[in-house]
């Protein structure tokens, strides 16, 4: 049996895709800042049907969290098949270039890019015993440098999102680096966007979250001939769905 390891997965977009990676016969390890909200995330799961799931305490801005579930899930597993990046925040009001404070930048810049950055760390070992490695950085079309700077862009004058943009663009550049530092193994490591969804996060504006949650695994379970080091997006190119960093 495949398993995952989602962070962030007690509600929203991560909790979505928890179910479908049990829905393709996944064990999944549902990664929580707060154990409580995990383990009723897991009640959830377990409510419908699901029991291949465990709650695991991970705050991904925490050393010691960190350690502690790697530790944990090591006790279970000689082997992780998937890592889902998904814990995200927005850093908080304001949100401009200029009225936002440092403690926003690095609120989101600790959640969304040294958070990436340690749970990948801690985990990689477990997924290179995996004969097909998955890591799926969750992303944002607004995170684009190419796409943010075009004036026809839909996002172009949302300047709401100069945290949170640059915290992505930060995180899709990690991603370009760890693909490129993974090029020659069987790993395929991409920064997806899941759109616009209805979610705490949009104070539930957008689309479904059951959409958002496809466009994840779709890269958690792409095949070997699949792509690496890509971002990739729908919502922004319903066609082949990748679009520029
Ligand atoms: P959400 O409903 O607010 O869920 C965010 C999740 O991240 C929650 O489980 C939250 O835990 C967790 N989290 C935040 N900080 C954390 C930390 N330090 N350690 C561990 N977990 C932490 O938001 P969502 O819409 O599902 O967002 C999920 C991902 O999708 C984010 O990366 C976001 O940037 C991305 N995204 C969302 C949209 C959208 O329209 N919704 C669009 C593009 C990208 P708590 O419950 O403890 O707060």
């Amino acid at each position: 049996m495949k398993s995952a390891l989602i962070t962030g997965a007690n509600k929203g977009i991560g909790f979505e895709t928890a179910k479908q990676l049990l829905q393709k016969g996944f064990y999944v390890y549902i990664g929580s800042r707060d154990l409580k909200n995990g383990l009723e995330a897991v009640q959830k799961l377990n409510a419908e049907g699901f029991n291949t799931v465990e709650a695991v305490q991970l705050d991904v801005t925490d050393d010691n969290s960190v350690k502690n579930a790697r530790e944990a899930i090591g006790k279970k597993t000689d082997r992780l098949d998937v890592l889902i990046n998904n814990a995200g925040i927005n850093g908080g009001a304001p949100y401009t270039a200029l009225d936002a404070e440092t403690e926003q930048f690095m609120a989101a810049f600790n959640t969304n890019v040294f958070g990436v950055a340690r749970v990948t760390k801690a985990f990689i070992a477990l997924l290179r015993k995996s004969a097909e490695p998955r890591i799926v950085n969750v992303s944002t079309s607004v995170g684009s440098l190419y796409l943010q700077s075009n004036p026809n862009w839909l996002a172009y004058d949302f300047g709401k999102y100069a945290v949170y943009g640059s915290s992505k663009a930060a995180m899709n550049m990690y991603t370009v680096h760890l693909a490129y530092e993974l090029r020659d193994t069987a790993f395929k490591i991409n920064a997806v966007c899941p759109g616009y969804t209805k979610t705490d996060f949009t104070n539930h504006n957008g689309g479904e979250i059951e959409a958002a949650g496809k466009r994840i695994i779709k890269y958690a379970l792409i095949g070997q001939n699949g792509p690496t080091g890509k971002f990739f997006s729908e919502e922004t190119n319903p066609e082949t769905g990748e679009i520029p960093w």
